[in-house]
Formats: C-alpha cells, sequence, structure tokens
C-alpha cells in the first residue's frame, strides 16, 4: 500500500483548485486528480467576464490554467486520469484511478455538474466555435446585446435563463417539448410577466442551422403533437435543460439527493466523515465559478480542521 496522502482532491475545476490551493497552504501536500474535463466547465465557455479581479474579462480555460498554477506553487501535486472507483468504508480512503491506487486520511470530492445537453452535433460545434449556442446564460448572455434569442426548455432554470437574458436581448423565445411547465408557478409567472419573453411549445428542436457565416441562423423544430417541421430563425440559443451532477463513482457511497447531487451539512461535510464535497457536485442552485471557488476554500479548511481534531 502506498503512504496515504492527508487529503485527496477530486475534480479540478474551481472548486478543486482552490481546495489544492488552501490545503496547499496548509502544509497538507494535496493530491488532486483532474478527471475527464481538467479545468472543468469553464473549460468550455470563453470569455468569463463575472468572476472578481479579472476587470477586463479573462478566458475560462487561461482562468483555469492560472488557478492551477497557483495550486502548484503551493505544493498541490496534479495527476492526470479518472478516478474509477472509490472505497469509503474503510480508512484510509482508497481511490482507483485509471493509472494507480491512492489511499487518503480525507477526501474533497469536486467533480462539478455538466449541462445536460441536446446531443446533436449542430450544438456541440456551434457551442465549440462560439457560433451562438450556449448553456450558460449567465456566462454568455452579455455577448448577445439586442439580439432575437431562444431558451429552449420548461424548468426553472430555463425560466431564469430566459429573464436574465431580457437585459441584453430584444425578444427571448422559450421553446418546450410540453404544453406544461417544469417551472414552479412563480417562476414561470415571472417569465410571462417579462414582456420580452414569449413562449411556444410544444416544440422538440431537431437540429440548429447555420448560415455561410458558419453562425447560428434558426432552429429547426418539429411539433411533438403532430410532426410538423418549422423553422426558427434566431441569433443566439441558450440550452436550458437541467445539469447533470457527475457523481456516478459516488452512489451508494456517499448521501445525495434524489438527483444526484451531494449532500452537504455544516459547510463541505458529507455523510461519510473525513470526505468533504465543494463546489456544482453539492450545489444546484447558484452554480457559479465564485460559489464554487468559495466552497473549495470551505473544503480546505473543513478538511484541514477535521485531520487536526483526529490525530488529537
Ligand atoms: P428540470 O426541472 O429538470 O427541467 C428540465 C426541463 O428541460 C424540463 O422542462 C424538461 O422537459 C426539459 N428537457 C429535459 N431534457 C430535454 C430534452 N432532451 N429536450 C428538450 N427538453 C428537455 O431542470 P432545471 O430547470 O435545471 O431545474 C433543476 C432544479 O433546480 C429544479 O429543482 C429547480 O427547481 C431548481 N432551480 C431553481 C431555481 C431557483 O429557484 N431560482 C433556478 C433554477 C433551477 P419536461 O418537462 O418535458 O421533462
Amino acid at each position: 500500500m502506498s503512504e496515504p496522502r492527508n487529503v485527496v482532491i477530486i475534480g479540478s475545476g474551481p472548486a478543486g483548485y482552490t481546495a489544492a490551493l488552501y490545503a496547499g497552504r496548509a502544509n497538507l501536500a494535496p493530491v488532486v486528480v483532474e478527471g475527464m474535463q481538467p479545468g472543468g466547465q469553464l473549460t468550455i465557455t470563453s470569455d468569463v467576464e463575472n468572476y472578481p479581479g479579472y476587470p477586463e474579462g479573462v478566458l475560462g480555460p487561461q482562468m483555469m490554467m492560472d488557478f492551477r498554477t497557483q495550486a502548484e506553487r503551493f505544493g498541490a501535486e496534479i495527476k492526470i486520469g479518472m478516478v474509477t472507483n472509490v472505497d469509503f468504508s474503510k480508512r484510509p480512503f482508497e481511490i482507483t484511478t485509471e493509472f494507480e491506487t491512492l489511499f487518503a486520511h480525507s477526501i474533497i470530492i469536486s467533480t462539478g455538474a455538466s449541462a445536460r445537453l441536446l446531443g446533436l452535433e449542430s450544438e456541440k460545434k456551434l457551442m465549440s466555435t462560439g457560433g451562438g449556442v450556449s448553456a450558460c446564460a449567465t456566462c454568455d448572455g452579455a455577448f448577445f446585446p439586442d439580439k432575437e434569442l431562444v431558451v429552449i426548455g420548461g424548468g426553472d432554470s430555463a425560466m431564469e435563463e430566459a429573464n436574465f437574458l431580457t437585459r441584453y436581448a430584444k425578444k427571448v423565445t422559450v421553446i418546450h417539448r410540453r404544453d406544461v411547465w417544469r417551472a414552479s408557478k412563480i417562476m414561470h409567472e415571472r417569465a410571462e410577466k417579462n414582456p420580452k419573453i414569449e413562449f411556444l411549445v410544444p416544440y422538440e428542436v431537431k437540429d440548429l442551422l447555420t448560415g455561410d457565416d458558419g453562425k447560428l441562423r434558426a432552429a429547426q423544430l418539429e411539433n411533438t403533437e403532430n410532426g410538423e417541421i418549422t423553422e426558427f430563425p434566431c441569433e443566439g440559443l441558450f440550452v436550458a435543460i437541467g445539469h447533470v451532477p457527475n457523481s456516478k463513482i459516488f452512489q451508494g457511497k456517499v448521501d445525495m439527493d434524489e438527483s444526484g447531487y451531494i449532500q452537504v451539512h455544516d459547510g463541505t461535510f458529507t455523510s461519510v466523515e473525513g470526505v468533504f464535497a465543494a463546489g456544482d457536485i453539492s450545489d444546484k442552485k447558484y452554480r457559479q465559478a465564485i460559489t464554487a471557488a468559495g466552497m473549495g476554500c470551505m473544503a480546505a479548511i473543513d478538511a484541514e480542521r477535521w485531520l487536526e481534531a483526529q490525530e488529537g
């Protein structure tokens, strides 16, 4: 058995790297297992303009590189690869990655969440090229001043995103696949009262169509009741059909809510003593880089104090 580490951090978005920075500065020599998408969701956005300290904005991937470098400066060891299994039933805890087995006295889970997407090839392409498709209004809404936008989804996220986008957009059309809204009454009513928001149901997106400039020009829609196909012109489209926490490997090992978010109490404590959670994996409400980073800091402090108490 290799020497157990003080803290192993699973996941490398703002929460994971901030936890590593704080644990490093506490002389805990943390290890970060980066996972499938080093840097997390921010690596698939372009400009980040809402993170304090960057008055001119910063590219998401660059910001994550900066977080990583800062954590390494204080002794964080970064390991590439995915965690494939964890054993929280005994201490030290066991973490199996694609390449090795690690042991740890404490663990911080910061594997984040991923936006649920429509799964279309055109969606993937337009998202990665800044072609007018996004899954985060807070991140990208400001890039669409005075445009005609579409939000896909019928839940609270869709209502919230639509409302937020009206700060910039000329008009926002919320397109939902059913004529029954999943959103709470209050959120739906707020959107209904907004003069810039219109609703279109029951339509499913079949494809996203691009113009000669390679940017989004329309959504191809199918009426889910009569199968009729139409084109809906738009200059930007936001997918707001929910998020999926990246918690599969922790199922049955730590308490989660019905959607798979890890439950925390008293800050970042999970149901397993010595295992902490931070960022979007345990937060379906705020989901911002700044809140994830804040939780990462909290988790490192919680782990440090918990480890200290074990020694005493
Ligand atoms: P959600 O409640 O699961 O709603 C997802 C919506 O997307 C549903 O209307 C669903 O349609 C639709 N959808 C799912 N897959 C789709 C697909 N492939 N194509 C087209 N449409 C699809 O997710 P959410 O809105 O992100 O909310 C998640 C949780 O966070 C909820 O508990 C919500 O209350 C909470 N939340 C709260 C706030 C707030 O209080 N400020 C804000 C945001 C979220 P169907 O209805 O047909 O299934």
